[in-house]
């Protein structure tokens, strides 16, 4: 039996990853700061499939000792901040957690057994004022935020790792990826879970920024099994996940209230208040890489992404009502 260890397992990732590799007969074993607080978050059907221990980011020798006990085969990191409009709250925490603890990981895994097979989730913000569009492997990185440049150098390090101690370590290099999971400050949520609250009366409208921004959006479930795929080859490497289409925030609005008969241009009101900068060059990846040396390919569309969202945001919220 395969066992996995999973940081952030509570998390969007984290979680839909656990229900994979449970289908597919691994033990399943969450690494998190506080597993009862990590428990109560957890979908329903992990809360008693998945084990969960205590693993502090910033503890090494707990790590090794970790590793040394539960003899894990396949490690995915997922603790982390993560981005979005905190990427510049807290720069030296985020250094400390998305950068320095993989170096910690690494040491742990180079330690414990350097057999096991690592799998880092780094991001696009590593690209961030992207240099080029798309972006792939090779692109040149460019981070504008404390966020992008901890995961660019938690990348440097597992490339180092892989180098100079043959680890089996990869960065899976992820685009926006979304899910019902989505926590509410990602604009994708916010979107379906106010469009869902105004359908049934408890929101009148919804504020947003820039309109016309774009991203590439994805399913988490499709990207964490790109993940489980890099750790399954010959030889580990890094792979940019992506869909390699990019939609608007506009796009967004529509497909999502249009899912509830409603248009959103009566609901929606641009707040310049909260524009970001645009981006110079469009954030779209492709993942030419991850379809021809993986075989992946993302199984859920945009439309259909969204359409997932505003379903289980209607179910939970008319649920709760
Ligand atoms: P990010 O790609 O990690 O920044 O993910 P977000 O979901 O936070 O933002 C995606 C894009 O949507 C960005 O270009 C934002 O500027 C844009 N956006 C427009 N309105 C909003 C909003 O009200 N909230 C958020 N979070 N983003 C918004």
């Amino acid at each position: 039996m395969k066992t996995t260890l999973i940081t952030g397992i509570a998390g969007q990732d984290g979680s839909y990853l656990a229900e994979q590799l449970l289908v597919k007969g691994y033990r399943v074993i969450g690494a998190v700061r506080d597993p009862k607080a990590a428990k109560e978050r957890l979908p329903e059907g992990l809360k008693n499939s998945v084990e969960l221990l205590t693993w502090d980011m910033l503890d090494q020798r707990r790590m090794t000792e970790v590793l040394e006990e539960y003899r894990p085969t396949e490690i995915y990191n997922f603790a982390a901040y993560s981005s979005g409009a905190g990427m510049f709250d807290d720069p030296v925490g985020i250094g400390e957690i998305n950068g320095l603890a993989v170096a910690r990981i690494l040491e742990a895994i180079r330690a414990a057994d350097t057999n096991i097979h690592f799998c880092q989730a780094s991001s696009r913000e590593i690209f961030g004022e992207a240099v080029e569009s798309p972006q792939t492997e090779a692109t040149m990185t460019n981070p504008r935020s404390p966020y992008g440049a901890a995961k660019l150098y938690a990348d440097a390090m597992v490339r180092i790792y892989r180098q100079r101690y043959d680890l089996f370590a990869c960065s899976a290099i992820l685009f926006n990826h979304e899910s019902p999971r989505r926590s509410l400050e990602f604009v994708t949520r916010k979107i379906t879970h106010e469009a869902v609250k105004i359908k049934l009366g408890l929101a009148n409208d919804l504020y947003l920024g820039n309109l016309d921004a774009q991203r590439d959006w994805g399913f988490a479930g499709d990207y964490v099994r790109a993940m489980w795929l890099m750790l399954q080859q010959e030889r580990a490497d890094d792979y940019v996940v992506a869909t390699g289409k990019a939609h608007s925030v506009r796009e967004l609005c529509e497909l999502a209230f249009g899912r509830l008969g409603l248009d959103y241009r009566d609901y929606v009101c641009e707040d310049a208040s909260s524009f970001r900068p645009v981006e110079p060059a469009l954030l779209v990846g492709s993942s030419a890489k991850a379809n021809s040396e993986l075989g992946w390919t993302p199984e859920v569309g945009f439309k259909e992404l969204v359409h997932m969202m505003v379903d289980a945001d209607l179910k939970h919220l008319s649920e709760n009502i």
